[in-house]
């Protein structure tokens, strides 16, 4: 097999570094392009060294010619703290870094996907969510510069799709956990294990009823990498994510038992817009990409566990 070259941006991420990692695993010749906003060099210290691996600090807002066979389109803050300090440059990280982008990928004709995600059906009325549902988001609300931002994106890949023949993927990215995410970015994974780890209350926002569907990170970038390699003609968009769905209380015991933590729960106030439900619904990718998790909740949660008691 020949070696292609492929663009990850967002590559110094918590997604983006697994993708380049198991992109140059396979042979392929990886460009990372990333701002270090919340992505760190630490995370791909360990691709520095390897010949078919090169790091270019930029940010996609801005214009970007290189010559590449393929994009994956990360670039990103991906958690309320992080996508809400700066809202105006979240959504023009989404939105013009799209545009840029995909005039890259019209340019040099390369295929690309984009890593949008299960916030662009808000707070969801339907359960579990499919592809076709259209999602019920606040234009308005604190989580619009990430929600809207990345509808938005779709739009572009979807005209330019039609306008210009690009070739695109979108694939809707719904609760991924597991090594080097964030340990200060909020999330409830990161959060409850340093939490139960440190001995100290676990946080419980609301009455910890609301659910998520919780993916481990090597199941969704082989979803990732699936869709990237998928029939022509075939776009998406498609959900990726696990649909095994947990309360936020089952969660933290989970976690409590795992760590073996005397840590108690205490519980505060639910932030604005938090939807109470989300789950995908995985049948277009079972489908058209053979693709499904493999990983239990439990396993992930060890994976997990084992690099935050590094880091502590
Ligand atoms: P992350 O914050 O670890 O990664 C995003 C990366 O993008 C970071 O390395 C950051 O420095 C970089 N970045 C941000 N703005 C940039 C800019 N303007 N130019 C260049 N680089 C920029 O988050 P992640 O969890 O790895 O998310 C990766 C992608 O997946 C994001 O697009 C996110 O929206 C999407 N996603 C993630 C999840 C999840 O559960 N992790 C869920 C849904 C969607
Ligand atoms: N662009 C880029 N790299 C390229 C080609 C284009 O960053 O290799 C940017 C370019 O700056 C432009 C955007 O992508 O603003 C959209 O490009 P397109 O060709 O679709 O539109 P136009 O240049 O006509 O605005
Ligand atoms: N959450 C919580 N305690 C925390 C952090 C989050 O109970 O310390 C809740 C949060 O209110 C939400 C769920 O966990 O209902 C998932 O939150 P996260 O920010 O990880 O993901 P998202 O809301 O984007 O799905």
């Amino acid at each position: 097999m020949i070696s292609k070259k492929i663009l990850v941006t967002g590559g110094a991420g918590f997604l983006g570094s697994h993708l380049c990692e198991r992109l140059l695993n396979r042979g392929d010749e990886v460009l990372c392009v990333d701002n270090l906003f919340t992505g760190t060099k630490q995370n791909i210290l360990h691709l520095l060294s390897n010949p078919r691996f090169e790091f270019m600090r930029h940010d996609v807002t801005f214009p970007l010619y290189v010559e590449v066979d393929e994009i994956y389109n990360l670039a990103c803050p991906a958690s309320p703290v992080h996508y809400q300090f700066d809202p105006v440059q979240t959504t023009k990280t989404s939105v013009m870094g799209a545009i840029n982008m995909l005039g890259l990928a019209k340019r040099v004709k390369a295929k690309i996907l984009q890593a949008s995600t299960s916030e662009v059906y808000g707070d969801p009325e339907i359960h579990p969510q499919i592809e076709s549902y259209k999602g019920s988001v606040n234009p308005i609300g604190i989580r619009a510069c990430y929600d809207e931002g990345k509808r938005c994106a779709e739009t572009l890949f979807f005209d330019y799709e039609r306008q210009h023949k690009v070739q695109i993927k979108v694939m809707r990215i719904f609760n991924t956990y597991g090594p080097r995410m964030h340990p200060n970015d909020g999330r409830v994974v990161s959060n409850f294990i340093l939490q139960a780890l440190r001995g100290e209350d676990i946080t419980i926002y609301g009455e910890g009823r609301q659910t998520r569907s919780f993916c481990y990170v090597d199941d969704l970038i082989s979803g990732m990498i699936a869709l990237m390699d998928s029939r022509e003609g075939f776009s998406g968009p498609v959900n990726i994510g696990n649909p095994n769905e947990f309360s936020m209380l089952e969660l933290a015991q989970n976690i409590i038992e795992l760590t073996e933590s005397r840590s108690k729960l205490i519980f505060m106030p639910l932030p604005q817009d938090d939807p109470k439900q989300r789950q995908p619904d995985i049948s277009l990718a079972k489908k058209e990409l053979g693709w499904s998790p493999t990983i239990e909740l439990r396993e992930g949660l060890e994976k997990t566990i084992a690099y935050f008691r590094e880091l502590v």
